[in-house]
């Protein structure tokens, strides 16, 4: 049962809103940055610690651009210091775009008549799954609209369909989800399905503006989409994400909302999110917002630095959404994610419609059109580890962006040995030839580099030639 907001069980009422206008607005109105105290935040962050709403709130506030500089340098600093060059690529798969809300900004919404509706069946989701492992993909997320037709059941089946589609050297080791909220029972047979990561963004923490934008349906209720997470939790779900989308309200209250909702998880739980989204409005089939609050370039990179800053142990998840030149710009800040050869069109991948994008096919415009071989080559050489490592999530390690955080020499001993294995496979099922050679020269480059750092390496290169002979899936 997915519609039943107002049936919240009593045990549910500790889930209770968390967002408080006045405090926030509080915040922004009456920190005021100055240069030692912006520059003991940033310390502080460094030093690995989150920060409160007061010192995030003084960052935004921040409008000197010597100092804005300094947030951004902060934030490569923590990237470099804590995470390293490895990225993390996956795609997303549109399985359904039957709609029963109005969100004013999204193609998909019930009264847009112009959109095509299409809910893959089991044979298309097949072919759209093995599209993707054809390319290299190893990771997706499955994104639903919210309609009857996708039940708790339904989504479950779907990830089941894809977990099971194997294409030559292909697999899907892990699949998140990207739907709407349910309740526990219903959270619980998706959590059964064994996906990674859930994901829900609460679109706006302004509640007013929350009710503007979402017309109709029951994603109109602010409350049951802000408590979405917390039933998740209770279901077993600890693998979650969050996000909101940028330009329906003031960026700087956004931000906030995002800490708040950060803290609220550490409070209840003792553990944060495990990944944070700032999707930025693009344009849709016949959207209708207000454009008084879209964020303009300048600002939407001092915002993710300042979220890199503010919660330093959290997975960041950078789309293609935004254009090439801004994620080059913004991947230096510490994001973790990024998808790759991405196609929003259902049913896109094995039509191969990449780059004819169709806004009444599609939820929303993307901006990098560029296809997954370009983007591991853009990687490779700007001298990023362009990663599939999915080995936490399947041992049982749960939570491994706050251990790569946490646990001193988990990076070196797991991700990035693990990275450069997943980028070893990549390298010789999907590669070209020119850059299969800049593969392996960056794999032999980051090896040395580990034996600089006296990490035992000679497991790492076993496996690696295990890999060049046709072993797959190995993993420390
Ligand atoms: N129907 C589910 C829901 O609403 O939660 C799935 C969400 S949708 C398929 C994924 C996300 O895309 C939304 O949560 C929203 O943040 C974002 N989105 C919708 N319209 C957008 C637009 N015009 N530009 C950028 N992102 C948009
Ligand atoms: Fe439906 Fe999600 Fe689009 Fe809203 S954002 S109209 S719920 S698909």
């Amino acid at each position: 049962m997915i519609y039943s907001p107002e049936k919240l069980k009593i045990e549910d009422q500790r889930m209770v809103p968390f967002i408080h206008d006045e405090e926030i607005w509080d915040l922004i109105n009456n920190t005021k940055p100055d240069k030692d105290k912006v520059n003991a935040i940033i310390e502080k962050s460094l030093n690995k610690n989150r920060l409160t709403l007061e010192e995030t709130a003084t960052l935004i506030n921040v409008t000197d651009p010597e100092l804005i500089e300094n947030i951004k340098q902060g934030a490569r600093t923590l990237k470099e210091r804590v995470y390293g060059e490895r990225i993390v690529l996956f795609a997303p798969l549109y399985v359904g775009n039957k709609c029963i809300n109005n969100c004013m900004y999204c193609g998909y919404r019930a009264q847009n008549k112009d959109t095509l509706r299409v809910t893959l069946d089991k044979d298309q989701l097949i072919s759209e799954t093995k599209a993707l492992e054809d390319d290299g993909h190893k990771r997706l997320i499955l994104v639903y609209g919210e309609h009857p037709s996708y039940s708790a059941d339904f989504i479950a089946e779907t990830v089941k369909i894809v977990y099971d589609v194997k294409s030559k050297n292909g697999e899907i080791r892990r699949v998140n989800i990207n739907a709407a909220p349910f309740d526990i029972d219903g959270f619980r047979t998706i959590r059964d399905a064994k996906i990674g990561t859930y994901q829900i963004f609460q679109e706006t923490y302004h509640r007013e503006t929350y009710q503007k934008v979402h017309k109709g349906g029951v994603k109109r209720n602010y409350d049951w989409r802000l408590t979405a997470l917390d039933r998740a939790q209770e279901a077993g779900i600890d693998d979650v994400g969050i996000g909101a989308l940028f330009g329906l309200y003031d960026w700087r209250f956004e931000v906030l909302g995002l800490l708040r909702h950060v803290n609220h998880f550490e409070a209840v739980y003792n553990v944060g999110p495990h990944t944070i989204s700032f999707p930025r409005l693009k344009n849709a089939s016949n959207m209708d917002i207000d454009k008084n609050h879209l964020v303009s370039d300048e600002d939407f990179v001092k915002l993710v630095a300042i979220l890199r800053l503010a919660v330093p142990y959290t997975g960041m998840i950078l789309t293609a959404r935004e254009p090439a030149h801004i994620r080059n710009q913004v991947l230096q800040f510490g994001v973790s994610q990024i998808d790759g050869g991405t196609n929003i069109q259902i049913g896109g991948y094995a039509k191969k419609s990449h780059n004819q994008q169709n806004i009444n096919e599609e939820q929303f415009q993307i901006n990098d059109t560029r296809t997954l071989k370009e983007i591991m080559e853009d990687l490779i050489e700007n001298d990023y580890i362009p990663s599939f490592c999915t080995a936490c999530y399947r041992v049982g390690r749960t939570g491994e962006h706050f251990m790569e955080f946490s646990v001193p020499g988990f990076i070196k001993r797991f991700c990035t040995p693990n990275a450069l294995m997943t980028l070893a496979e990549y390298l010789e099922d999907y590669a070209t030839e020119e850059v299969k050679i800049k593969g392996y020269n960056l794999i032999n480059k980051k090896i040395a580099e580990l034996e600089k750092e006296n990490q035992n390496t000679e497991t790492l290169k076993e496996r690696i030639e295990l890999i060049k002979q046709g072993k797959r899936d190995l993993y420390f």
